[in-house]
């Protein structure tokens, strides 16, 4: 038995890339399509090869992950692509995209593009996110500043793509890649036809290595169902302070004793993020109560 990674699936086939690089068009063995439980690209499969291009899929392992938009099984990472202007990087959007990966067992990273604009503005953000413990990338798809070191990263498994458009997630790929952004944009604009179409997304292989979703990731703004208790889990700059608020379920927001609000009023938690976790705390607290209404 052979195993390898669904990197498509079209008309009834799967097509499944080996570890040494060659795809092989496969099908479903009975008893996993009476099952019923769907084969996703991104899922590592066991197959048995039936021809030098065919074969059948006998298993899908457990998976580490999954993204719901677009639906892809063990998504490693989420590339969340800012620019350092034009347009101008939105600090509860990052937050926003933060959680939406965490959520989905994606472990996100920052990359900051357009360096070439000038940094200056930007470096008060990239202390932030560092401090709060994610990596952060600067980039220019325009002059390769900072490609190598993307290119170095991505070289290990499966990225996604996400974040506002314009800021150059497609340049960063064309960069990295000539070509790449092409098959990119072909499949968002099948998108763009028809809203309710049900699309296969795809992954397509880096020459450097890696494999990458063909379509930006978390397209819907809300955030994931999460309860309030589990929102201060996707602040890991918090987590050092927790254990030493006053009541075991303090939700770090009125609470006496709250040691998360005396790190930022001692200024070893940024305020920006904590203001940000405020407003999402109350964004939870309202889809509660819609949801007992
Ligand atoms: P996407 O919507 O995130 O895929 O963004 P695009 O790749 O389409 O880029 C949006 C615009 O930003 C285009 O006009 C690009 O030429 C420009 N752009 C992309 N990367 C850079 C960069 O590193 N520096 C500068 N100055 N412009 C860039
Ligand atoms: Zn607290």
């Amino acid at each position: 038995m052979r195993t390898g990674v669904v990197v498509k699936a079209a008309g009834g086939f799967y097509y499944v890339r080996s570890e040494t690089g060659g795809t092989c068009a496969c099908v479903l063995r009975g008893r996993l399509r009476r099952q019923g439980r769907p084969v996703l690209v991104g899922d590592a499969v066991e197959y048995t090869a039936t021809g030098a291009q065919s074969g059948v899929i006998e298993t899908v392992l457990p998976r580490r992950s999954k993204l719901v938009r677009p639906p892809v099984a063990n998504v490693d990472r989420a590339v969340l692509v800012f620019a350092v202007r034009e347009p101008h990087p939105d600090p509860a959007l990052i937050d926003r995209l933060l959680i939406q990966a965490g959520a989905a067992g994606v472990s996100p990273m920052l990359c900051l593009n357009k360096a070439d604009l000038g940094t200056e503005k930007t470096a008060g953000l990239i202390s932030i996110y560092r401090a709060a413990g994610y990596p952060v990338l600067v980039t220019s798809a325009k002059t390769g500043a900072g490609l190598d070191a993307l290119q170095e990263i991505l070289r290990a498994g499966v990225s996604v793509f996400a974040g506002p458009s314009g800021t150059g997630k497609s340049s960063l790929l064309n960069a990295l890649e000539p070509g790449l952004a092409l098959k990119t944009q072909a499949v968002s604009a099948k998108i763009g036809r028809g809203r309710h179409t049900t699309r296969h997304a795809e992954l397509l292989p880096l020459t450097g290595g890696g494999l990458v979703v063909d379509t930006p990731g978390f397209s819907s703004l809300v955030l994931p169902p999460l309860e309030r208790a589990e929102l201060a889990s996707f602040f890991p700059e918090f987590l050092a302070d927790v254990p030493d608020c006053r009541f075991a379920g303090c939700l770090h927001a009125k609470e006496p004793g709250c040691a998360v609000k005396r790190a930022v009023k001692g200024g070893k938690i940024s305020r920006l993020r904590y203001e940000s976790y405020l407003k999402f705390l109350d964004e939870i607290t309202e889809q509660e109560k819609r949801k007992y209404d």
